[in-house]
């Protein structure tokens, strides 16, 4: 019997009527593997229930955020006891200064700005890296995405080294006329350009490890190289850690790369995470960078809810409760999915790769090893769609897209994981 969803169906039905594709964030739609999203009503833990009454194990985690799982306890008295005291003030407070403390204590970053969005957080990194160069130009990679800002939403143009062009319509071509993109994971093609253009570059802008082509995990030495490649010519490295940050390791991707190797990006993007659950995100960096920004410096940046009392004690509570137990379980419970999935999956016969970074992971239905967005485009679309169907009618939760990370949660418990385990052979199975 498939699970009723009569209410999702029509709560869909007037969200399209008065919201474009009926819903605020395009892969929310279901628009990859088709059917009917799912409208939720409560989350507690590991598990999502929908307005119908279906429960699904939660695989998405609001794509990212909830490392401590749905409805923490100890975060929600927090937030209520925020809330209590008044929702928003416009004036400094106490939790941002002790929120960037405890960034600053766990990352490489030395200062430290709130925004709202991970969006506004690389938007403004590069305007910063731009200021502080003074220099146009910012470097990046296909398949890393950092955001909907427009010299950001840019493809590759005809040739390596070339300046991009617009990736959707809305971008003028002026905006991404100064963004190169080049191929992840490949240091000629990085060399190259900075042979070409290298005075030119105010900065290179990279997941620290690729999450939105499915994960991508940087060759050893590749975040290192791209460190020393910038500093170099004169350009900043900005790591983009909106996603890894506090969720592929306690430090981030940060932690299992730089922090072994020895080296720092100049500049740090975070969201997700850190924010709790709440609308926060930040950027960060070198002291000196950071001393760019108005009102010390001369490049502006500001925002009425950057900094919000309610967003940052979610985040606060969040990172004090994300201790490095809680990423052993979500490595552990990873470790058990990932060898499942792999099991399952070539029981049946389908081609695929598992990849990950610290307790972050993918499942790609192709032969791997998958290094850039070429390998990564080659996922079957087809039978993943198959697959995340079988999982859902079977109660769990996947990102409905191909290319993403599956997130856990240290409320994901021995039941929660066994749910997963007894999909994952019918799921292979649809997908063959
Ligand atoms: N950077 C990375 C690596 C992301 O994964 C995302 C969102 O998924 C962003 C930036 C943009 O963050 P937001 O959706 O909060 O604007």
């Amino acid at each position: 019997m498939p699970l009723d969803t009569a209410v999702s169906a029509e709560l869909f039905e007037r969200a399209r009527a008065v919201t474009p594709g009926g819903v605020n964030s395009p892969v929310r739609a279901f628009n990859a593997v088709g059917g009917t999203p799912r409208f939720i009503r409560s989350a507690a833990g590991a598990w999502l229930t929908d307005h119908d009454g279906n429960e699904y194990v939660d695989l998405i985690c609001s794509w990212g955020p909830m490392l401590l799982g749905h409805a923490h306890p100890e975060v929600l008295a927090a937030v209520q006891a925020a809330v209590a005291r008044g929702t928003s003030y416009g004036t400094p407070t106490e939790p941002e200064v002790e929120l960037a403390e405890e960034i600053v204590a766990r990352t490489p970053v030395e200062r430290v700005r709130f925004v709202s969005s991970g969006t506004e957080a690389t938007m403004s990194a590069i305007r910063l890296a731009r200021g502080f160069t003074g220099r146009d130009v910012v470097v990046k990679f296909a398949g890393c995405y950092h955001g909907h800002v427009d010299p950001l939403l840019a493809s590759a143009g005809s040739g390596l080294a070339t300046f991009a062009v617009p990736g959707t319509p809305g971008v003028p071509a002026s905006s991404t006329e100064l963004t190169l993109v080049l191929p992840y994971n490949d240091r000629a093609a990085v060399e190259k350009v900075f042979a070409e253009h290298g005075d030119r570059i105010a900065c290179l802008v990279t997941e620290a490890a690729p999450g939105n082509m499915g994960v991508v995990p940087p060759e050893p030495g590749f975040n290192a190289f791209l460190a020393e490649t910038c500093t170099r010519h004169g350009a900043l490295f900005v790591s983009d850690e909106v996603m890894t940050g506090f969720r592929a390791s306690r430090q981030g991707q940060w932690g299992l790369d730089g922090a072994v190797e020895g080296w720092r990006p100049d500049l740090v993007t975070f969201g997700k995470v850190m924010g709790g659950g709440f609308p926060a995100a930040a950027f960060g960096g070198r002291a000196d960078v950071m001393g760019h920004l108005a009102p010390e410096g001369p490049v502006y940046q500001a925002g009425t809810l950057s900094g919000n009392p309610i967003a940052t004690t979610a985040g606060l509570t969040t990172l004090r409760l994300a201790t490095d137990e809680v990423y052993d379980h979500v490595g552990r419970a990873a470790d058990v999915i990932k060898a499942a999935a792999a099991e399952a999956l070539g029981a049946a016969g389908v081609p695929h790769t598992v990849q990950s970074t610290g307790t972050m992971f993918s499942v790609f239905l192709t032969e791997g090893p998958v290094r850039d967005f070429e390998d990564a485009s080659r996922t079957s679309a087809a039978g993943y769609a198959a697959f995340f169907h079988a999982m859902l009618e079977r109660h769990v939760y996947l990102p409905p897209s191909a290319y993403e990370a599956w997130f856990l949660s240290s409320a994901h418990d021995d039941r929660a994981v066994a749910t997963v385990l007894d999909a994952l052979p019918h799921a292979a199975r649809a997908a063959a």
